[in-house]
């Protein structure tokens, strides 16, 4: 195999998934080689492996500000604790059958609450968001009641980094005896928490996405909240997670953890300030250029801004010529690129939705990366604007003459 030099990688896609920290590599190691024993063995080569996962799940309970560290499952991921999480609320109040979540969630929970509505007769109340991504709390208000089995709704949203108010949310929601659920895989590491002092009685996290490995993940569950396994078999987790554990994965998960604990603050001064100032020179320099989301309750590393009268698609492939990675409010839907989910449930105008374009920075990323992207993108916007039927050569949007009628 030939290795040829890449020029330096900027990487502005830490939503979608993270670099592995080198230290979390080093801590993970012994665990494919001399520490290779199955915890639950009795013999020392196994049971030597304990240790090293009760530390995890200890980091884990300290990150999370949570009362005890048996309430920390180890799952294989976001996915699989916010499937775990769903289904099992709906087996534990079997006689309940709404749910409520929110336009914005991650499709691990959208499509699994579609499936329910659609296969299990479940009623599914989604809760809009209005154009700068807050909850309709009103809306949410109207719908809790003593038939609903669960809320799920995140922490904070993928795209555009909007936090909503989940512990407000959770109370309301406790009054009528409902269990709660949040997909904090975006949140945790960014926002400090206290789980002990909250309603929420179930929370999902992910590896990858705080410089830990891939694979791994934790599903908070509180103490005495009603509980159904999704995987049977062993006892490992307490009985609810079997499974032979992914040890290398769990310890890496702890040491990620235990570093992003330490580099909350970072994350809140020094990423927020590189975020900022992107923001700012990008709306600057780029005219009809939308900050999307909520501009005060807005994860510290995410922005995702919609250029209008620009395909995405094309963005991040210049983008990617420069050597610069980012994302797209976008998915590829049956050949035609449509918005996203987000970007539709926010009523962000057509012509700007698909050109919105996401940055998500991490503590690895640097002052000359944000001076980068600073340089090359209103020149690539310029490019594919000149090329757009809806932007005259004047250089501001042509009167709007649809191709079709
Ligand atoms: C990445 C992500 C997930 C999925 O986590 P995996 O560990 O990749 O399964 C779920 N929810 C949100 C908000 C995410 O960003």
């Amino acid at each position: 195999m030939t290795v040829t030099a890449e020029p330096r990688q900027i990487y502005l896609d830490n939503n979608a998934t993270t670099s592995c920290a080198l230290d979390v590599v080093a801590e993970m190691l012994p665990f494919f080689t001399e520490q290779y024993g199955n915890p639950s063995s009795i013999h020392a080569i196994g049971a030597g492996v304990a240790p090293s996962i009760h530390t995890a799940r200890q980091r884990l309970q300290a990150l999370l500000g949570a009362a005890h560290d048996t309430e920390i499952v180890f799952t294989s991921g976001g996915t699989e604790s916010d499937t775990t999480a769903i289904l099992s609320a709906l087996r534990s109040l079997p006689e309940r059958r709404e749910i409520i979540t929110s336009a914005v969630e991650h499709h691990a929970v959208l499509s699994v609450c579609e499936y329910l509505a659609k296969n299990e007769g479940y009623t599914v109340h989604v809760i809009p968001v209005d154009n700068q991504g807050r909850l309709d709390v009103k809306a949410y208000e109207k719908v809790l009641s003593d038939k609903v089995a669960l809320v799920s709704i995140m922490w904070a949203n993928n795209e555009t980094g909007t936090i909503f108010p989940v512990e407000t949310l959770a109370q309301m929601a406790k009054a009528f005896g409902i269990l709660v659920h949040t997909d904090a895989v975006q949140a945790v590491g960014k926002i400090p928490m206290r789980l002990s002092n909250s309603a929420i009685d179930m929370l999902s996290l992910s590896g990858h996405k705080i410089h830990g490995p891939k694979g791994i993940g934790a599903l908070y569950l509180k103490r005495g909240v009603k509980f159904r396994p999704l995987f049977r078999g062993g006892h490992q987790e307490r009985g609810r997670r079997a499974g032979t554990e992914n040890t290398a994965g769990i310890v890496g998960l702890g040491k990620a953890a235990e570093i992003a604990q330490s580099g909350m603050i970072d994350e809140n001064t020094r990423v927020r300030n590189l975020r900022d100032r992107l923001e700012r020179e990008l709306v600057a320099r780029i005219p009809n250029a939308i900050i999307t989301g909520d501009p005060e309750q807005r994860l510290p590393n995410t922005t995702t801004i919609a250029f209008e009268f620009v395909e995405g698609e094309a963005i991040l492939m210049m983008l990617s010529r420069a050597g610069i990675a980012a994302s797209s409010g976008s998915a590829c839907t049956s050949g035609s690129l449509e918005p996203s989910h987000v970007m539709r449930a926010m009523d962000i105008p057509f012509t700007a939705a698909h050109g919105a374009t996401r940055f998500s920075l991490s503590r690895v990323n640097t002052d000359a990366d944000i001076d980068r992207v600073i340089e090359v993108l209103p020149g690539i916007i310029d490019r594919l604007r000149a090329m757009s039927p809806y932007w005259s050569a004047a250089g501001a949007p042509a009167a709007f003459q649809p191709a079709y009628s």
